[in-house]
């Protein structure tokens, strides 16, 4: 499943492809996605405008509108969004197109339909904020050791589960929890409320260093994630826990440990993470 470091690098692939062109028009496949399409709105407020910006929140890929209207796409388990010439056949599983003003096509293919696409009008996102309730995003300052110490207060939480809980942080999936996890030498069952500010200080500081790290490398490919032009991200050469049960830890060479916890799968190093 495409997890934040996949959603950015999909952002910042498309951005430049898709920034000032006109989208003439919408077509759909006669499937549905995970809701079924937002036809009426598409027409009106996705036809004939042009996009202004692409941005990521959480895990959604917001298009931003001429008319304030916003599209907003959630990649699911298996959606890819790309870029082709309009007369490039279209494949088995393209479920959107958009044609824009240069001849290309922007597509959302998606295999098994777990993701969906959006569209809100100025009016609907000032009346109901489709993020309300989310926890911040991991690079901004709002996510700091302070903030984690007050949220965990009280909470006997295990760690993993905490940081995996999109109210707390967002874009923190399975896969990015294990690996902060490592790097901090924090155990995943840890109770959260037995940490202190400076386990927590480390969680932010590692957390922010492996998301970077894995947008650079152009996001994670554990599962049939590829980027916008195609190409596969290389960060599962990386991973120093997650998928490693058994083999050595690479800080002391003790096996790494695969448990299930709060029915994820969840490595650790028995030594290294207390
Ligand atoms: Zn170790």
């Amino acid at each position: 499943m495409p997890e934040l470091p996949e959603v950015e690098v999909v952002c910042q692939g498309l951005g430049p492809l898709v920034c000032k062109r006109k989208i003439i028009s919408v077509s759909f496949s006669n499937k549905r996605l995970r809701k079924p399409f937002p036809r009426a709105k598409m027409y009106r407020h996705v036809e004939g405008a042009f996009i202004l910006g692409v941005e990521r929140r959480a895990k959604y890929i917001l298009l931003r509108l001429t008319g304030k209207a916003t599209m907003l796409f959630h990649l699911g388990m298996t959606g890819k969004i790309g870029i082709f010439d309009c007369d490039t056949p279209r494949r088995k599983h393209d479920h959107l197109r958009f044609l824009l003003d240069n001849g290309k096509e922007m597509r959302f293919n998606d295999v098994r339909r777990f993701g969906c696409v959006e569209v809100y009008s100025e009016k609907e996102l000032r009346e109901h904020d489709p993020f309300a309730g989310l926890g911040p995003e991991p690079f901004s300052e709002e996510f700091s050791a302070e903030y984690l110490l007050e949220k965990a207060r009280g909470k006997r939480q295990p760690v993993k589960s905490f940081l995996m809980d999109n109210r707390v942080v967002v874009g923190l999936g399975n896969i990015y929890a294990n690996e902060t996890l490592f790097a901090a030498c924090t155990h995943p069952q840890a109770p959260v409320n037995r940490l202190s500010k400076l386990d927590w200080q480390r969680i932010v500081k590692k957390s922010r260093l492996i998301l970077k790290k894995a947008i650079a490398m152009g996001g994670s490919t554990i599962s049939d994630y590829e980027n916008v032009s195609g190409e596969a991200g290389y960060f599962q050469l990386e991973l120093a826990v997650y998928g490693r049960q058994g083999q050595s830890c690479k800080r002391c060479g003790q096996p790494i440990e695969r448990s299930v916890l709060a029915g994820r799968a969840t490595f650790f190093c028995p030594v290294c993470q207390k």
